[in-house]
This record gives C-alpha cells, structure tokens and sequence, in this order.
C-alpha cells in the first residue's frame, strides 16, 4: 500500500535531513517535490494544492523544537496535515435508531459491495450485534445467490430475495423478517451497474426515502483513483452518503483516492478494504494511515 508515494516522500525527507537548519529554500524546493509525490500518487490537483499550503504554513510558522531535527519537524508536520486533511478521527457506522437499523451500501459493479457487506457482518458480531443480510440486487441473480453463500458461509441469516421482487418491497419486507430473526442491523446489498445511470440513482433514492437508513455507505475501489473520488461525488450529491468504503487497498493503489475523498466530497472513509478474505476490512485511522504513507 502506497509504496511509491512513501519512497518518493522519504527521499524528500532524506535530503531534507542532510540539512543541519531548514532555510525557506530548502522547505520550497521540499514541497516542491511533495507535491509531485502527490499528483503521480493520483491526488486530486485541488487536494495537493490545499495540503502543500497547509504544510507551508505550518512549517514557516512553527518554532524549530529543540528534540526534533529540522528534517524530523518536517516530517512531522507533513503527518499532521495528512492526517487532518482525512479527517482526523475514525468515524463509527451510525447505527442510532430504531431496531432494526438498516445500513445501505451503494456502489458500482466490482467495487466490493457484496463482499464488504460480508466483512461488515463479521465485525459488527464481533461487537454483539445481529446483523441480517438483505440482497437488493435484483438485476444480476449471480449477485442475490453470492451473498446467500456468503450468509451460509458465515452463519448469518439472509433475506430470501428472487430477481423478480421490486428492490424497494424486498426492503421493506426484509426489516419485519429481521425483526422476526431476532437482528438488529440490517445491511443492503444494493444493484451496482458499470456505469453511474439514472434509474439506478432513482432506484436507490427510493430505497433510501422508504427505508430510511442510518447510514448509506458508498463502496469504491482505491485501485481507480480519481474515479473513486468522482464516483463518491456523484453519489453523494444524489444520496447524501454517511461515508465510503474504499476497497482494494491491499492492491497496488497509489494512494490518490485515500487521501482525496474527505476533501473532495466531505464525507469520511469509515473502512477499508484490505484482501479479498471475510476478515480483512478495518476501521479507517486518519493518523494511523498518514503514518503508513509516511512509512
Ligand atoms: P460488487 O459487484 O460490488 O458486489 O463486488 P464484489 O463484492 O462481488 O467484489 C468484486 C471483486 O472484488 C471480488 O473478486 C472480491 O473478492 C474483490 N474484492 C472486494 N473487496 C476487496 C478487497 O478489499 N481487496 C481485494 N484484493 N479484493 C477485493
């Protein structure tokens, strides 16, 4: 994960703390070559203007700190800037409701929904809820078969959706069987297409005004970058999205999507995606991942 972004930050850094004192040309020529880090690693060009000002104004405001070197004070203050820039804190599902909660994942083709709503049942039984799978996806049958394995799989009940029920009724049925089931999270694999169109937006607005999730989570693979970043626009514009579940960050993203969806849309990454394995979806640190890109 983000190995040619880190590579190409720490070789700032070296030369940075080749210098015994920081002159305000050695932190221009610096940033200089932050910032090209940053648009090869597919961050927003808005994004990398935004954090080479943070940094800049960070770093000629700040008094040198006798513990720190000033290359290790640079460091330091890229870390913070990444860090703020993703948001600063972890941001938790929201699950506050009336039982049963539904969570609703939205997403393209491909990006991981169907498997992220898996990981999401197991961690949120890891924390004591009940969760209930519900397959929304009407158009694709592979994809209501998929997650009914899944459930199998994971010993969590599933809805027993056909491809020839109305996404919405599947919904709304799905909560009364839930409840009967004794759970209390409902989680909505909803239809992905290849493309963003409008019946699928219009579909899932109605899903989401019947409904009535506490939260909608947008679910995008970080190996596309700066799509990621559009598609997490696009669907919060029509959706009004909780936040995203960027997926995929165990391949060889560069980084872009990461750092620029907070910024770009406002919205959080709450988890991510990081192998193809039930297990491997984590809660999504802003100060744990700016460490990582800074190795
Ligand atoms: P959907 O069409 O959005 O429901 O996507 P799927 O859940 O079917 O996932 C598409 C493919 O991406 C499958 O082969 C998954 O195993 C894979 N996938 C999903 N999440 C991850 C991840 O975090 N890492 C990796 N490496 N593969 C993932």
């Amino acid at each position: 994960m983000f190995d040619t972004l880190s590579d190409k930050l720490n070789s700032v850094f070296k030369q940075l703390k080749g210098h015994g004192k920081l002159s305000e040309k050695n932190i221009a020529d610096g940033l200089r070559e932050v910032r090209m880090a940053l648009l090869e690693a597919d961050v927003h060009y808005q994004v990398v203007k935004k954090l080479v000002a943070d940094i800049k104004a960070r770093a000629l405001g700040q008094e040198v700190m006798g513990s720190l070197t000033p290359g290790q004070q640079v460091v330091k203050i890229v870390n913070e800037s990444l860090t703020q820039l993703m948001g600063e804190t972890h941001e938790e599902l929201n699950l506050a409701g009336e039982k049963p909660v539904a969570v609703m994942l939205v997403g393209l083709q491909g990006s991981g929904k169907t498997t992220t709503a898996g990981k999401l049942s197991v961690m949120l039984r890891k924390t004591g809820k009940q969760p209930y799978l519900v397959p929304a996806d009407v158009y694709r049958p592979a994809a209501i078969d998929q997650l009914k394995k899944l459930g199998t799989q994971l010993d969590v009940p599933v809805f027993d959706s056909t491809p020839d029920m109305d996404p919405v009724k599947i919904c709304q049925e799905a909560r009364v069987a839930a409840q009967k089931a004794g759970c209390d999270t409902l989680l909505l694999d909803t239809a992905g297409r290849l493309h963003i169109d409008d019946a699928l937006m219009e579909e899932l607005s109605r899903i989401r005004t019947t409904v009535r999730p506490t939260d909608i989570l947008l679910v995008a693979d970080a190996m596309t970058g700066q799509d990621a970043v559009n598609i997490a626009k696009t669907f919060d514009e029509r959706l009004d999205i909780g936040g995203v579940v960027l997926t995929k960050m165990d391949g060889d993203a560069r980084g872009g999507a990461a750092l620029s969806i907070r910024s770009i849309t406002g919205k959080p990454i709450k988890f991510i995606g990081v192998g193809e394995k039930l297990s491997e979806l984590e809660a999504f640190h802003p100060d744990r991942m700016a460490s990582r890109i800074l190795g």
